[in-house]
């Protein structure tokens, strides 16, 4: 019989840093995700309000699914916080996508431990494994599972290993023995909810994503509220703010997983380097990391905006000689959205 312990023995073999198991079943928490959908609080990301009834059950995944195995993986990299980078020049990217894609490099590693479960098992099973993308709502099945609990960030807290965690599982039908489920251990602190620059941790554990910067700077396909583009600060892709102030990330561990160490050219990159990039080298600067998500009329409009806060707006004029001179083609300046908010920053700039 294949046991819970010998697919955790398996995980750590394999590089993860948490695993656990919860049972297949529609915990309470499930529920909230369709109050939290009928508040607004989505915005543009129609696809989870598509995929609410599987999101809800695991079972309408896969059918008949008993339990899921949940790993847990560290990525923070010894590098600073952007709460401590003072330059506002730097443009920040969220720590996720500093290395390479954690859908790629995790999809592998999870199909390894369920190949492996398969040829453990002396009888077969279904089983689904998905890293991020798939109709779950990981962070409470990690819970259950053990590897910490939902903070008021709404991110999981590993009480050793912080927060700075990819999350990934495997739905199966394998009978596995559940672990208990992990402590709520915020108490009285608010620290992220106090930090957060937009207002967007409107309650303890409730996120109007429309107000992220995540989702303002990857999610969002079109133009960027006006009222929040202040609030954007130097955030280029993401934002890490609600994790950085967290106390149980002072300090949080760090991997040397060379999968998650930062590429060079998004190695706290000068925002004026990015925008000065020809459209084909920004393209395979970001190509193999998490970045791919905001495509680069998106990644223009962000670092414009950025610029436009950094006091930077009149070096976005739209030419294709950098300062030396040199022809670079950048075709994205050319897409409206990009030429809207270029504006929006020279404006700024100016005062207007
Ligand atoms: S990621 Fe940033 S904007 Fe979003 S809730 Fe956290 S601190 Fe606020
Ligand atoms: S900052 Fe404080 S309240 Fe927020 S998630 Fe961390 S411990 Fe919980």
């Amino acid at each position: 019989m294949l046991t819970a312990e010998a697919v955790k023995a398996r995980a750590r073999e394999l590089g993860f840093d948490l695993c656990g198991v919860a049972a297949a079943e529609a915990f309470p928490e499930l529920a909230y995700l369709r109050e939290w959908l009928d508040a607004g609080y989505a915005g543009d990301m129609a696809y989870l309000a598509r995929s609410a009834d599987r999101r809800a059950d695991v079972r309408r995944v896969v059918p008949g699914a008993r339990s899921v195995v949940v790993t847990g993986t560290l990525y923070n990299v010894d590098r600073p916080y952007s709460t401590d980078i003072q330059d506002p020049a730097t443009a920040l990217v969220a720590r996720y996508a500093w290395g390479d894609d954690y859908h790629d490099v995790l999809g592998s590693r999870m199909q390894a431990l369920l190949d492996w479960m398969r040829e453990q098992s002396p009888e077969p099973f279904e089983a689904r494994a998905y890293v991020d993308t798939g109709p779950v709502q990981e962070r409470v099945f990690a819970q259950y599972a053990g590897l910490g609990w939902i903070g008021k960030n709404t991110c999981l807290i590993n009480p050793d290993l912080g927060s700075w965690l990819f999350l990934a599982e495997i739905i199966c039908t394998l009978d596995l023995e559940p672990d208990t489920q992990g402590l709520e251990q915020c108490g009285s602190c608010t620290a992220c909810l106090d930090a957060c620059p937009t207002g967007a941790l409107v309650e303890a554990g409730a996120l109007d994503a429309t107000r992220c910067l995540s989702y303002l700077t990857i999610e969002l396909r079109g133009s960027m509220p006006e009222p929040l583009r202040a609030a954007i600060g130097s955030h280029v892709y993401g934002c890490d703010i609600c994790q950085e102030v967290c106390p149980y990330n002072q300090p949080a561990p760090r991997s040397s997983d060379p999968a998650w160490q930062p590429r060079p050219g998004l190695d706290l990159p000068r925002m004026v380097d990015l925008w000065q990039t020809p459209d084909r080298g920004l393209r395979s600067l970001v190509k193999g990391s998490a970045m791919t998500r905001a495509k680069l009329p998106g990644l223009r409009r962000n670092l414009a905006v950025a610029m436009g806060n950094a006091g930077l707006g009149e070096t976005l004029a739209s030419t294709d000689q950098n300062t030396d001179g040199h022809d670079v083609p950048r075709p994205s300046l050319d897409d409206p959205l990009v030429r809207d908010h270029v504006e929006w920053a020279r404006q700024r700039g100016r005062g207007v």
